[in-house]
Order: structure tokens, then C-alpha cells, then sequence
């Protein structure tokens, strides 16, 4: 039994394996004990696969380490990657009680390099969300502040990775909710370019927008666990072809050549204090180490975030029409069909979860469809254009990855809009489908951590995190700040 599991990154548990100081079963009954004097207090996890965890941790033969990347590696995943014989909820009472019959591609690889999946994590129902607050079953709290909301909607695998509950999680980001929640609980976390992680048997959200990613308490970790779940699926007609190259290996490459910017105007973005200090500090360091830093024309955040809700609303409101209590999860049994289905998605989806329905269905209703989607879709178009100009130009933009640091539970639960506006720097990458990184940067003087945003062009997920790395080792997170109230 290990006692101090809460700080240990991948590589220090692949060190204690190969000088052979303790065994998979070990580790994971250290994380397991962990969870269980954590959680309580957090409410991470909505499942937790104890017996069959050990069981596979049991059966991981030593001989085969070196070939398995992930070789005992205890890892959480978000409720919404399907795990065959284990419930996948979404958070949501309408997929209460549902096991997929199949394992998502991303959870196969994770079998394959050796990972043991811990359990699922809690997150805003089917991702609708910024805080996990839409949990159809649970609160996740912020273990930095118990008082605070984890951000989301993939809360529940940052708060997990935050608290040392889980050296390494997978989220899914939509429109934010791996980077906003890593930022919000100090850890970093990535989406790749679009199609770069297969979306089989990730339930749907926004498709043209969905991608899983991974979430871990540094930058190599969460490179490492890129690299395994990675590259082209045939299951995903949408996953990119080529082969991926392995971030890790980018860790080792000199930073030189990289220009960085930041968005025009930077000191005059909305945003609070201690976030403005923060992306003012990252600007000055990368200044006085020499380098320029440009100002480029971002495109419009507020159109941007229009835009999304605007799809991604309707593909959900399209994505969602199949629970109709027929196929999956939650049925209210009723007299007549068309009773049937109003009473199951009535009662199934939470009020989020229908107010996007609803927008959904109201922008591509005909009379609506030219005013509002296919309007979004060519406010998306201009979007992608602007990303690529700006890309031609320079390798990398910084910026916040929210314009707030942690806000309180219940605090912005009855503004939708207030809660919308915390995806205000994040939702252009998902539109443009082009990779970003938020990393731990500093604390706020309330001591709630502060991410920074890295965004690169499409398919530079290398530039990306050499320049994420660079500025890591800059901020000096980890070593600086003694880690979260509850972690
Ligand atoms: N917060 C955004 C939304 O509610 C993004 C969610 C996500 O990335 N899944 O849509």
C-alpha cells in the first residue's frame, strides 16, 4: 500500500513498477482508499468499479510493461464514454440504469496499454453545462474550495485528477468542458484537433463539435494519455486519416522557433482581475525571455458564442431525438404512444437539458432555419477563415482559458446566460475544431486557481504543447502552490 498516491504522475508509477516497489493491485487499492476518504466531500465519482478494477489490476502481468503504456495506471473517464457492461448515464435520469452493450474506441485503447478503469465521473447532463450543477444525481465540489463549483461540464474528471483521486481522467469538450473545468480546478486539459480522438461510442452532444480528451495534473501526462487514445478509427467516418504523432516526443523539442500572440486589446478583455494579471504575467515572461509576442485579431467572442449555442444546440436537439423511452434507459409507461414518449422525455430530461432542445428545434424550424442556423453555420465559416489567417501568421494564441476563476455552487445556476458567458474563450476552438490546452497558471487571492489557454492551428497539436510545456515550467504550478484544501 502506497500512502501519498495524491501527487503521483505517470511516469512516478511506472517507475515504482519497473523497480518493482509495489504491484497494479496496490496502486490501485491505494487510489481506491483515497477515493473513499476523498469523495465524500467531493462527489466526483457517480460510479465505481471496485471489484472488477482489482480483478483487472490482478491479472496485469509484469512481463508486459514495456509494451503498455498505461502498464496499472488507475484512470476515471467521464459518464458519457460508453463502457460495455457498465452503466453510462450522462448524468441524466433518462439513461438511468443503461449499460452499453460495447466499449467506446477510446476505452479499448485504454484496455490495450494496460489502464485500469477506476470508475465514471459526474458531469452536467448529457454536457450541458459549465459548473455540473445540471447532474440529474449529484454535486461535484471544487476541492480547491468545497463552497465552489468545479466548472464543467466534465467537473467531475478535473475534480477527481485535482484531488490526486485519479493520477489521470478523460473528459469530452464540446464547447469548453475539459479546459474550463481543468482551469477551474488548477490541472491541465486538452482537446485535439477535431477528429484527431475517435468520437465511437461517446454519446453524443454537438458532433461537429464533440471530441474526448484527456485531463491530468501536468502537461506530460496529459500528452502521454493523448497519445494512447489518439489516431484514425474506422467506427468514426470523421476521425483524421494520418497517423498521429506522439506529443510526448514534442516535449523534447526547443520552443525557438515558436511565435507566440495574444488577442488584440488583451488588457481590455472583460475579465476579472486576477485572470487579467495572469495572461499580463505569461505575455511579460515570454517578453523578457526574449520573444516577441504579437497581437492578432481574434474573431468575434460574442458572435463566436452565438454561434455555438446556436449549432450546437441544434445538432443536440437532432442527436437527443432518439430517447424516445423505446430504445434506451428511462421509460414512463403510459396508455398511448404519443403519452409514452411526452412523459419519458418530460420526466427523463432536466431543464437544461430541454431548453437546449427547445432552441434547438426553434433554429431549424422552417420560417427560422435561414435567421438563425444557417446563419450561425456561415458565422462559423468566417470563424475557421479567421483562425486560419491568424495561423499563417504566428504558431500559437494565449489566452484565458475562462475570464473567472471558480465560482460558487448555485451562483450562476438561474442565468443561463451568466453561465454560457464561462465558455467565452473556449467555444472558438470547438468551432474551428482546431486543438487547445488550458494549464494551471497562479492563484487568485481567494486561492482559486487561474488557467491559460494555448490554441494552435489545425493539426499542430505539437506546437501546441511545446509551447503549453514551456510556459508550464515557467508558471512553476505544481512546485509553487501546495496543492488543493481537500487534495
Ligand atoms: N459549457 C458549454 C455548453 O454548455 C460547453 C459544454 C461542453 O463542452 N460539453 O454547451
Amino acid at each position: 500500500m502506497l500512502h501519498d498516491v495524491g501527487k503521483l504522475t505517470i511516469a512516478d508509477i511506472r517507475r515504482l513498477y519497473s523497480e518493482e516497489r509495489v504491484r497494479p493491485a496496490e496502486v490501485l487499492e491505494s487510489y481506491l482508499n483515497r477515493i473513499e476518504e476523498k469523495d465524500p466531500a467531493i462527489g466526483a465519482f457517480l460510479h465505481i468499479f471496485k471489484e472488477k478494477a482489482i480483478e483487472e489490476a490482478e491479472t496485469l502481468d509484469i512481463a508486459l510493461m514495456e509494451s503498455k503504456p498505461l502498464f496499472g495506471v488507475p484512470i476515471a473517464l467521464k459518464d458519457n464514454i460508453c463502457t460495455k457492461g457498465k452503466p453510462t448515464t450522462c448524468a441524466s435520469r433518462i439513461l438511468e440504469g443503461y449499460v452499453p452493450p460495447y466499449d467506446a474506441t477510446v476505452v479499448e485503447r485504454l484496455k490495450e496499454a494496460g489502464a485500469v478503469i477506476i470508475g465514471k465521473t459526474n458531469m452536467d447532463e448529457f454536457a450541458m453545462g459549465s459548473s455540473t450543477e445540471n447532474s440529474a444525481f449529484q454535486l461535484t465540489h471544487n476541492p480547491w474550495d468545497t463552497d465552489y463549483a468545479p466548472g464543467g461540464s466534465s467537473g467531475g474528471s478535473a475534480a477527481a485528477v485535482a484531488a490526486g483521486m485519479v493520477p489521470v481522467a478523460l473528459g469530452s469538450d464540446t464547447g469548453g468542458s475539459i479546459r474550463q473545468p481543468a482551469s477551474l480546478c488548477g490541472v491541465v486539459g486538452m482537446k485535439g484537433t477535431y477528429g484527431r480522438v475517435s468520437r465511437y461510442g461517446l454519446v453524443a452532444f454537438a458532433s461537429s463539435f464533440d471530441q474526448i480528451g484527456p485531463i491530468g495534473k501536468n502537461v506530460r501526462d496529459t500528452a502521454f494519455l493523448m497519445d494512447v487514445v489518439s489516431g484514425h478509427d474506422p467506427h468514426d467516418s470523421t476521425s483524421i486519416q494520418e497517423s498521429h504523432s506522439s506529443l510526448v516526443e514534442a516535449l523534447e523539442e526547443e520552443i525557438g522557433d515558436l511565435t507566440f500572440s495574444v488577442p488584440r486589446g488583451f488588457r481590455d478583455l472583460d475579465l476579472s482581475p486576477s485572470v487579467r494579471e495572469a495572461l499580463g504575467e505569461t505575455v511579460e515572461y515570454l517578453r523578457n525571455s526574449g520573444r516577441e509576442v504579437r497581437e492578432v485579431e481574434l474573431p468575434d467572442l460574442e458572435a463566436a458564442m452565438a454561434c455555438y449555442y446556436i449549432l450546437a444546440d441544434a445538432e443536440a436537439s437532432s442527436n437527443l431525438a432518439r430517447y424516445d423511452g423505446v430504445r434506451y434507459g428511462y421509460r414512463h409507461r403510459a396508455d398511448s404512444l404519443i403519452e409514452m414518449y411526452e412523459k419519458t422525455r418530460g420526466e427523463g430530461f432536466g431543464e437544461e437539458v430541454k431548453r437546449r432542445i427547445l432552441t434547438g428545434t426553434y433554429v431549424l424550424s422552417s420560417g427560422y432555419y435561414d435567421e438563425y442556423y444557417s446563419r450561425a453555420q456561415k458565422v462559423r465559416a468566417m470563424i475557421i477563415e479567421d483562425f486560419r489567417r491568424v495561423f499563417s501568421e504566428v504558431d500559437v494564441v494565449i489566452t484565458p482559458t475562462s475570464p473567472t476563476p471558480a465560482f460558487k455552487l448555485g451562483e450562476k445556476v438561474d442565468n443561463p446566460i451568466a453561465m454560457y458567458l464561462s465558455d467565452i474563450f473556449t467555444t472558438t476552438a470547438n468551432i474551428a475544431g482546431i486543438p487547445a490546452i488550458s494549464i494551471p497558471a497562479r492563484l487568485s487571492p481567494e486561492g482559486l486557481p487561474i488557467g491559460i489557454q494555448v490554441m494552435a492551428g489545425l493539426k499542430e497539436e505539437r506546437k501546441m504543447i511545446r509551447a503549453a510545456y514551456a510556459l508550464e515550467k515557467e508558471f512553476d504550478f505544481q512546485s509553487k502552490v501546495s496543492g488543493p484544501e481537500v487534495g
